[in-house]
């Protein structure tokens, strides 16, 4: 481990000279003098004084040696498109639609919100606001028109870019109705929306804000827009957080410090070099999406495959027949499509040929050890958990093969990321924790280069947010707990409002979660914590069932009820044994594929859950009252 463990210090030891040395990896259109500025703690600036661009770094500079190279593999399963763009092509498309923008009125420190579904447009029109300076402001295209609406409302764009329609599991989603709704709503007036007409709904071009994108782009056909000169600490992005815990927060994002951290995780961290395929299955409107679909792996010169489409139609072997297509050798995932794949038939895997695949890569929520301990074995490559949130912008634990191949521990998505000073702390005293103790996740003074500099246009909830939450220490909350072993391993115990507190005991829901689904008849599972008159509270699990068991048959649910209850009593004793074991087809889950714990919990104290704009399916609800409604342990 001595590599690493060498590597990692110096990066905290010694932030200056380290993060300098790594800064070389970009192109600096003038030098930055001081590494990092710390005159105004907890904010960092990291190479102040340097002038780049992220579309620069991403696209021009890659012209001179790999012009003719893929840049980006689009495929819709939704529309049957299949697009190539070469680097060169890429670098024609996003000035177009930086001509467009600028045509427009678009100028440096403008936002433009981008609401568009899975399309190459939203990859150009990201890089053509890095081209001219402007912030974007990403928007999951799927929300509905009050989420939408909050975050213009919060980011104030000066230009919106959507499309007719988003398409999803065969169904077309009209956007043009949503939008008009969300502008209607919000009390900012945004002067110009922006239309890709994908030709799936019917255009609606007749309302007066609205611009037609394709006749500008034929006008700006041949224009070239020069890159924007942006000091290192100009904002490149706003991106709202999941919402999972409550309303989403803006992260907000520099333009140097980004740059460099995605290049050092592609080496570090994803091994990726220049001329490999990287297949990112995330979303564009979330933050795997902006640094593994769009930003690193054209920083590092790979070639990127952006995918419209479920990972199971047209059938479950879709995402290993693209892998054999298009020679992909990284691929990126979240835990919640593995869980699908593993239902699906396992002879769609092995019919792809998956040779040129290295590594599969998993986060954005707990791989629990069961889906891990499948998916390694049928694939037979490693498979790199990495925790990270929206506000890091990169990994903070991994395993950092590209500096030395650790083990991978199941259960543990790794060490801690070089840059990031994490540290295991007690959630009342603020000390940090022994070996093997579970407290909070926390990073110290200075958050890494990549990581967010502040709250969009909220300094003040930035520091009170993230800053103020543990006790005598100034350092930074995750919001999760977690125990670090004596090697360094980190395992995530879930959120920290996920922490339920049965008669004076604090239990984490998600080791009762673990426990549950190490049964070989758990597909997925949700434990939440209920109020008791006696206990405080009682832990209830949520199971849904592998396959047809159970189904129908109430006994025999009864009988894998108590069984399953068993299992939690056997690894933690009585006091976790949750007291109810409800069975259910379906879990409430955000869009981006996380259990919304709260709102199972609420259920099943019988009170309304509230908003929930992220929901991914609202019919979920019914189905977890529904199973609460059947009395008993049924
Ligand atoms: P909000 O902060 O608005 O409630 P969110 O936390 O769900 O939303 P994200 O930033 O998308 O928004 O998610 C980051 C969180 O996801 C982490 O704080 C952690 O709880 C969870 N997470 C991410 N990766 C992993 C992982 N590999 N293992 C366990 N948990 C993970
Ligand atoms: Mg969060």
């Amino acid at each position: 481990m001595t590599r690493y463990r060498d590597l990692h210090r110096r990066s905290i030891d010694n932030p200056e000279a380290f993060w300098r040395e790594e800064a070389r990896r970009i192109h600096w259109h003038t030098p930055f003098g001081t590494v990092l500025d710390r005159s105004k703690p907890p904010f960092a600036r990291w190479f102040v004084g340097g002038r780049t661009n992220l579309c620069h770094n991403a696209v021009d500079r890659h012209l001179a040696e790999r012009a003719q190279q893929n840049a980006l593999i689009y495929v819709s399963t939704e529309t049957g498109i299949e697009r190539h763009y070469t680097y060169a092509e890429l670098h024609g498309e996003i000035n177009r639609m930086a001509a467009v923008m600028r045509s427009l009125g678009v100028k440096r420190g403008d936002v433009v919100l981008i609401y568009l579904p899975m399309i190459p447009e939203a990859l150009f029109a990201m890089l053509a606001c890095a081209r001219l300076g402007a912030i974007h402001s990403v928007v999951f295209g799927g929300f509905a028109a009050p989420n939408l609406a909050a975050r213009i409302e919060d980011a104030k764009p000066m230009l919106i870019v959507t499309a007719d329609a988003g398409a999803r599991g065969g169904k077309v989603v009209d956007y043009t109705p949503l939008v008009d709704e969300a502008l209607a709503r919000a009390r900012h007036k945004t002067p110009h929306v922006l239309l890709i007409d994908r030709q799936l709904a019917p255009a609606r071009l007749n309302a007066p804000y609205l611009v037609a994108y394709e006749p500008l782009r034929e006008q700006f056909f041949d224009v070239h827009v020069p890159c924007e000169w942006l000091e290192s600490n100009e904002p490149s992005y706003v991106l709202y957080t999941s919402g999972t815990t409550g309303k989403p927060k803006g992260v907000q994002r520099d333009v140097g410090g980004y740059a460099v951290a995605l290049a050092v995780s592609m080496e570090y961290i994803f091994e990726g070099k220049a001329g490999d395929t990287m297949f990112t299955a995330s979303d564009i409107g979330w933050v795997v999406g902006h640094s593994y679909i769009v930003y690193a792996p054209l920083i590092a010169g790979l070639t990127t495959v952006m995918y419209e489409g479920t990972p199971i139609r047209p059938d479950g072997g879709i995402w290993w027949r693209l892998v054999e297509q298009h020679k992909i050798n990284l691929m990126f995932a979240a835990p919640t499509a593995l869980r699908v794949l593993k239902k699906q038939d396992p002879a769609l895997m092995k019919a792809a040929d998956l040779s040129s695949l290295r590594t599969l890569f998993l986060a954005g929520e707990p791989l629990d050890e069961p889906t891990a301990a499948w998916i390694t074995r049928a694939l037979n490559k490693p498979v790199i958990d990495n925790y990270w949130q929206t506000e890091s912008g990169w990994p903070m634990l991994a395993i950092p093969r590209g500096i030395e191949a650790l083990p991978t521990k199941l259960g543990s998505p790794g060490v801690p990321s070089v840059g990031y000073s994490l540290t295991v702390r007690n959630e009342l005293t603020g000390e940090p924790c022994a070996v093997g103790e579970k407290g909070v996740l926390t990073l110290d003074y200075p958050l890494p280069p990549g990581c967010m500099s502040t709250v969009w246009r909220d300094d003040k909830r930035f520091v009170d947010t993230y800053w103020s939450s543990v006790p005598n220490h100034q350092v930074y909350s995750t919001f999760d707990w977690g125990v670090q072993d004596e090697d360094g391993y980190v395992t995530i115990l879930g959120r920290t409002d996920d922490v339920i507190n049965v008669a004076g005991h604090r239990l984490g829901t998600r080791e009762i979660e673990e426990a549950l689904s190490s049964h070989a008849a758990v597909a997925e599972v949700a434990v939440v914590g209920v109020t008791d008159p006696v206990k405080g509270q009682v832990a209830m699990a949520f199971v849904v069932l592998r396959g047809a068991q159970g189904e129908g048959d109430p006994s025999e649910r009864a009988r894998l009820a108590a069984e399953l209850a068993m299992t939690v009593d056997r690894n933690f004793g009585s006091i976790a044994r949750p007291a109810r074991v409800v069975m259910v087809s379906m879990l409430p889950k955000t869009r981006s594929g996380k259990l919304l714990r709260r709102a199972i919990a609420a259920l099943a104290e019988g009170r309304d859950p509230g908003d929930l704009p992220t929901i991914e399916d609202p019919a979920a609800l019914q189905l977890v009252r529904d199973a609460l409604g059947d009395g008993g342990q049924n």
